[in-house]
């Protein structure tokens, strides 16, 4: 795959009255591919997106879209298209004349012929042909979303801005119109950046992603690269389904020592770690975990804290003396609310981060010895 950027965005920066949004935000979304902007609400995903567009007016830094600086350019002249959270349909238009708007407006003027030729295709690749002469307001949520996307679309802008599109629609719906915007990008090799809270729906649609918080990227890469080597503690919480599990640790003697747990690790399994003692927090990845009922040898002992029935499987927190976690474990495992459980540590699968900053401080990745 090429890695030409389509959009760079090198150290934004934006207060709204004194309140930090963007902290020196730095990203690159390469030609071509599906970007997740992950993180929580309030992380600075919408004043990314906002600033990409030249929708708000930067504090400090630079955006470059294909090649060209446009942190001065008229947002008009971007070529980006925009689709934000809710449906920005006009609603005295029908669904034709909606699709049809900005290739009507004055910077894109296009032949009518040719717009009722793109509005037609587009709709088809949206699955909305049939609702082409119907007024907006008597759609569902997810044909509006529908609409609101191919508004975007046939354009064939240089890149999509989706800003959560698909976060007011139900399970279903956003399953189908996730699929759906894979194949547009396949159809049209269009870039896309794709803000959102979700991470199951970042992953399932994402080429690489964006881990965002606190106004900046805490770290982008392939969802393997970031599972191998999350960068600090934050990534931790914002992947992984449940999230990182975070143990109270202390480098002692050679070894990390969780407390009040049987185990201690050899501090060679880590790799070079930038500490030789003193109190560390030791992440690993709940998949990675191994529980077990009472009175496992050697094992270091918990308590079944909480019990999440998901269906086919169920989620349960795990209290212990170092922290507590979550995990995932199958039917067939006996677990009750309150009663007491055993946990292993599994060598080599573990992370340590440093307990002020929260970086990682251990080079060895999961799998990577
Ligand atoms: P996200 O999309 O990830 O939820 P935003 O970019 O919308 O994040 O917001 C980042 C921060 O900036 C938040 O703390 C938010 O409250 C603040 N913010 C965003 N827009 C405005 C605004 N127009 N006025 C004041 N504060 C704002
Ligand atoms: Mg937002």
């Amino acid at each position: 795959m090429s890695a030409t950027p389509m959009l760079q965005l090198d150290g934004l920066k934006k207060s709204y009255h004194g309140k930090t949004a963007l902290r020196g935000l730095d990203l690159t979304v390469n030609d071509n591919e599906i970007f997740a902007l992950l993180g929580p609400t309030g992380a600075g995903k919408s004043s990314t997106l906002l600033a990409s567009a030249g929708l708000i007016d930067l504090d400090a830094g630079r955006v470059n879209l294909a090649g060209r600086d446009v942190t001065e350019a008229d947002p008009a002249t971007r070529d980006v298209a925009i689709v934000f959270e809710g449906f920005n349909l006009l609603p005295v238009l029908d669904v034709k004349d909606n699709i049809a708007f900005a290739l009507r407006s004055p910077e894109f003027r296009e032949a009518e012929d040719e717009i009722s030729r793109r509005v037609g295709r587009t709709a088809e690749l949206l699955r909305i042909s049939h609702l082409l002469d119907r007024d907006v307001g008597t759609l569902s949520g997810g044909e509006r979303q529908r609409v609101a996307i191919a508004r975007a679309l046939v354009r064939r802008p240089v890149m999509f801005l989706l800003d959560e599109p698909l976060s007011a629609l139900d399970l279903k719906l956003r399953e189908g119109l996730r699929a759906e915007l894979r194949q547009i990008h396949k159809h049209y090799q269009s870039t896309m950046l794709y803000a959102t809270h979700d991470y199951h729906g970042a992953i399932a649609i994402a080429d690489r992603i964006g881990i965002i918080d606190g106004g900046s990227i805490q770290q982008a890469g392939t969802i393997e690269d970031i599972y191998r080597f999350p960068a600090n503690i934050l990534v931790g919480k914002l992947i992984g389904s449940p999230s990182m599990a975070f143990l109270e640790a202390r480098i002692e003697g050679g070894k990390v020592v969780v407390k009040g747990a049987a185990q201690s690790l050899p501090i060679e399994d880590f790799g070079t770690v930038a500490t030789t003692s003193g109190k560390v927090v030791l992440g690993i990845w709940p998949e990675d975990m191994e529980v077990g009922p009472a009175g496992v040898e050697d094992a270091s002992v918990g308590t079944i804290y909480a019990v999440d029935n998901r269906g086919f499987e169920r989620a349960i927190q795990v209290e212990t003396s170092a922290g507590s976690f979550r995990k995932v474990v199958p039917l067939s495992m006996p677990v009750t609310q309150g009663d007491p459980c055993t946990f292993r540590i599994p060598r080599g699968a573990c992370f340590l981060f440093d307990v002020e900053s929260g970086k990682r401080i251990s080079q060895m990745g999961e799998g990577s010895n």
